[in-house]
């Protein structure tokens, strides 16, 4: 049934969002669309004042909240919520699914928790303070309106929406991770009660579903124990709580390939829990899903190249990173290119692989080392 959605995923896609770039404004004028249609309530405002709202949908005793963007440069999640509220609000084949979900469940949906940050395409908000620290001390407006929601709703589950950076795959994996999850530690010593146990639950049987339709491209986050994160605190109020990371897939730099596989991974979850599907399966389950290793990418491998430095010439390999612009004036994200690695690169993967074999790129002294700006790729290779 969930893979009927997604066949069917741009009947729901919200058209109006297509860019990383998403601003606030965007979604005020998405709000105003549905406060005559659902129960949007503004709960606060950001340091800048920008509104955040709390929608409000279904009526069953199945409590789930979720905010999404508290990392501004992280909007695939705010988009998938309004996605999502188009599935609901739809007349269609589905309507015994979106029936059956509403009568079980009681949604709370956040988006863009951090709309100051989404305005400079930025991790942190107007304070210069990340969110996701900010769970004890609660110094921010934003932080507090988080708090306070989890507080008087006290949901049964918890799913906490970010994305995560370009570079990492899953182990065993040589594909990029598409989705990540996580059932967040309460504590160093990760124990597991009963709350914790059901959301890893919830991410096995995620997980078995989506291994289907992208195989090797979905992990599990490490679960150290952060005492100043959100997740791991509200895991630590006793509320099921569950990581989705929208990873990346090549050439996809709008995520917008992503965005349908997040849409349709927590589509899939609301359904397990209406059904109370994810009690099929077990710890052992969760312990099985391969975990989400960082760096194993590059954006590009320059393989066998020959560098002349100071009229010295030797083979090696060259990795290259994109830098992104986080400026609200980029068109295609992609400031410059700096160099990542230099050396034995062979147990590197790389989104673009480009064969140098009898070319040489003669570079200044100096220049050739890690962090530096790549400017020679410009000279030698047309990008
Ligand atoms: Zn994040």
């Amino acid at each position: 049934m969930i893979l009927r959605v997604l066949q069917q995923y741009e009947t729901f896609k919200e058209k109006n969002f297509n860019e990383l770039t998403l601003k606030h404004n965007q979604v005020l004028t998405l709000i105003g669309d549905l406060k005559n249609k659902l129960a949007v309530t503004e709960i606060g405002k950001s340091f800048e004042n920008k509104e955040i709202f709390k929608i409000k949908i279904g009526h069953g005793t199945k409590k789930i909240l979720l905010w999404s963007q508290m990392h501004g440069n992280e909007p695939v999640g705010t988009m998938v919520i309004f996605d999502l509220l188009n599935f609901f609000m739809a007349d269609d084949e589905f309507n015994q699914l979106r029936e059956n979900l509403l009568e079980s469940c009681t949604f709370y949906f956040i988006p863009m928790l951090n709309p100051d940050g989404a305005e400079l395409f930025i991790r942190r908000n107007a304070q210069g303070i990340d969110l996701n620290r900010d769970a004890l001390k609660l110094t921010a407006s934003e932080s507090k309106i988080l708090d306070k929601i989890t507080t008087e709703f006290m949901p049964d589950f918890a799913f906490n929406l970010h994305d995560q950076e370009t570079y990492y795959a899953p182990e065993n994996s040589s594909k990029s991770t598409v989705i990540s999850l996580l059932s967040p530690a309460f504590d160093y010593e990760k124990n597991i009660d009963e709350k914790r146990a059901k959301s890893m639950l919830l991410i096995s049987d995620i997980f078995s579903f989506l291994k289907k339709i992208i195989p090797e491209q979905v992990a599990k986050y490490n679960d150290s124990f952060m005492p100043n994160a959100f997740g791991d605190n509200i895991q630590k109020k006793g509320i099921s709580t569950v990581l989705f990371e929208a990873g990346y897939i090549s050439g996809d730099n709008h995520r917008q390939t992503v965005r349908k596989f997040y849409f349709t991974s927590i589509l899939y979850a609301f359904h397990s829990i209406s059904t109370e599907n994810y009690n099929n399966f077990q710890l052992f389950d969760y312990q099985q899903i391969p975990m989400n290793l960082k760096l194993k990418f590059c954006d590009i491998l320059l393989k066998n190249v020959t560098v002349k430095i100071s009229n010295k010439s030797y083979l090696t390999d060259i990795a290259i990173n994109k830098n992104l612009l986080n400026t609200e004036k980029f068109t295609d994200l992609v400031e410059d290119y700096i160099i990542w690695d230099i050396g034995d690169l062979d147990n590197l993967l790389s989104f673009k692989i480009i064969d140098m074999k009898g070319k040489t790129i003669e570079i200044e002294k100096n220049m050739l080392q890690r962090l530096k700006k790549a400017d020679f790729l410009y000279k030698y290779i047309e990008m």
